[in-house]
């Protein structure tokens, strides 16, 4: 059986070197993250191409995902590069101070000052300090340190309940998604949204730009959390940020939110991605922590479609172990994990002929115990349907675009399989499908198949055919 959960690894220095890159597909990368908050566009460009060289010559499709920055809610610089700050000192955030000393600092988020009051809670470089807001008067935020440390040029600032009014497509941003529509990504995620809004200006954007690109909402504003339905009814899929999430809503109540959030976007049929710090140990560690294992299975038990790693593979010691440690442990979780698609299925709507019979195909395939499902898909949709639902069996979707192959590479529980040759009859159609799935490796002579296609072939939404085939056995005409 494939790997069911897909494993999304952020490109760095750590894994630039072709060599490498080619042992971390080998081990099993589905999505490559080009992390925009870091290099300039031609940085990605040549990442992305050399992505696709080693794809191509390992012979697995590999999907692209594009992270844009977001806006700079940070501290600006110090004088001396960081300072130390002690406990119940005080701390002038200033948006007009050039350069940082003990005593202020300047924030290149100019309107923070706009955004906060006496009272408020500044979490600064991912909430290992704190700040009291006392008050604010003109361009000065006065504080009180309430949790001390070392503090350095340009770390983050979130506030502690959320309420910080930057936008979340910077100039910046806009600029990003131009090399991303021109590199052809796969998925853009979105930094900071807020709401709907921020998701569909992204999509115009994308267009705009005349890209394909699906859209992906980090979900790491309080906010967003509030605004959950809509922000999924409005992207194709989101992200479980974890990282300011947690700095936003307090640690504790990241867990429960992940669960939530998985089983909202599957029950929407839209995509997720858990992320943040899965494996962080081993930046500098050849094996994972207990907790980490406990982590990745968790989020694999939750349904995810993907899980993500970050500095582990962008800068860590160990990048090539971490994505074998990662696949070990993703397969492991999903060969206990519970298939209970009678009480999920009861749940779903559907209206349309194309989801129609690919949720039939899901229950059949599962009541049957066939070996595979072969989903003859063109957008790719068909099996996204089926792959919301976990029925135990694994999803091969073929498609003659290649734009298709790496999009799904993304969708739990589907292996996406390029068709280079379309056939031209139904016959071939089916025949191509079965003979797909022995190559594969998946079924043999007497296993039972289902197989979904649409007639007359090649149409995008076109699904409307449903067959049950017994492997090496002469076939019939389609229900
Ligand atoms: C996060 O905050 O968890 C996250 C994924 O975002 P980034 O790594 O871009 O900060």
């Amino acid at each position: 059986m494939p790997r069911d959960t897909k494993i999304v690894a952020t490109l760095g220095p750590a894994s630039s070197d072709p060599d490498v890159l080619e042992r971390m597909i080998r081990a099993g990368v589905d999505v490559v993250r080009l992390n925009f908050s870091h290099g300039k566009p031609a940085d990605h460009v040549a990442r992305a191409q050399l992505v696709r060289e080693v794809a191509a010559r390992v012979g697995r499709p590999v999907g692209i995902l594009a992270d844009l920055q977001g806006p700079k809610i940070r501290v600006g610089k110090f004088a001396e590069g960081k300072i130390r700050l002690e406990q119940g000192a005080p701390f002038i955030l200033d948006a007009k101070c050039e350069l940082g000393n003990s005593e202020r600092v300047g924030l290149d988020y100019k309107d923070l000052t706009r955004d906060v009051s006496p009272g408020s809670v500044l979490l600064l470089d991912d909430g290992r300090i704190v700040l009291d807001v006392q008050r604010v008067l003109g361009s000065e935020i006065f504080t009180v340190v309430r949790h001390g440390g070392d503090l350095s040029d340009n770390k983050g600032i979130n506030q502690q309940g959320g309420g910080l009014s930057a936008p979340a497509l910077t100039a910046k941003d806009m600029e990003d998604i131009r090399t991303a529509a021109a590199i052809d990504v796969d998925y853009v995620a979105i930094s900071f949204p807020k709401s709907a809004a921020d998701m569909y200006m992204a999509k115009q954007l994308i267009h705009a730009a005349n890209g394909h690109a699906q859209t992906i909402a980090k979900i790491e504003r309080l906010e967003a959390v509030a605004a959950l339905a809509e922000i999924i009814a409005a992207s194709d899929g989101i992200m479980v940020a974890r990282g300011d999430l947690a700095v936003e809503v307090g640690d504790a109540a990241v867990p429960a939110l992940q669960k939530r959030m998985i089983h909202m976007a599957r029950e929407n049929n839209k995509l997720v991605i858990t992320a943040t710090q899965m494996m962080e140990s081993m930046i500098v560690s050849p094996n994972p922590t207990r907790a980490e294992v406990s982590d990745v299975a968790n989020a694999v038990l939750d349904g995810t479609d993907a899980v993500m790693l970050s500095a582990e593979t962008a800068a860590g010691r160990y990048p090539v172990e971490t994505v074998e440690a990662m696949a070990r442990i993703c397969l492991e979780a999903e060969k206990s994990s519970e298939v209970t698609l009678e009480r999920e299925f009861l749940n779903r709507v559907f209206t349309r002929i194309d989801q129609t019979i690919s949720l039939a195909a899901i229950w059949a395939a599962h009541h049957l115990k066939v070996k595979a499902i072969a989903a003859l898909t063109d957008s790719g949709s068909t099996a996204l349907w089926m792959s919301r639902l976990n029925c135990g069996v694994p999803i091969y979707a073929l498609t003659p675009r290649a734009e298709a192959v790496t999009k799904m590479s993304l969708y739990r529980a589907v292996s996406p399989v390029h068709m280079s040759h379309q056939p031209s009859s139904r016959d071939e159609l089916l025949d191509a499908a079965e003979q797909q799935l022995i190559k594969e490796g998946v079924v043999e002579k007497g296993d039972f198949i289902v197989i979904t296609a649409g007639e007359p072939m090649g149409n995008s939404g076109g699904t409307n055919t449903m067959k049950i085939v017994r492997v090496g056995e002469k076939k019939g005409p389609a229900a």
